[in-house]
């Protein structure tokens, strides 16, 4: 569980999804394994709750870029792999969102 939203890195988290624990590949420099509940700043949120995720991967994308210009080459590749991510996050629900307190 980070202070950070776990989908853009945004700063303002306000929200917190229940999910199992799974491994998770990104990137041979992001990896790892996702560990239970993901943080949600409201954007993301708004981009969950509406089921949009297409938008989500993409908004999740450019941030990643906008802090690692240089991936922007591989953005392609980054967009199907963050797809990948978020279709075991929406997997691993185990329950309602809850707002942070
Ligand atoms: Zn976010």
């Amino acid at each position: 569980m980070s202070c950070i939203c776990d989908f853009c890195s945004g700063p303002e988290v306000k929200w917190r999804y229940p999910a199992k624990t799974f491994l998770a590949y990104i990137t041979d420099s992001i990896a790892g394994e996702s560990l239970g509940d993901w943080a949600a700043c409201t954007k993301c949120h708004d981009l969950i709750e509406r089921d949009d995720r297409a938008g989500l991967a993409s908004w999740s994308i450019e941030s990643l870029i906008a802090v690692h210009p240089e991936m922007a080459e591989i953005k392609e590749d980054l967009l199907r792999e963050m797809a990948v991510l978020h279709h075991s996050f929406f997997d691993s629900r185990t329950g309602q969102v809850l707002q942070f307190e």
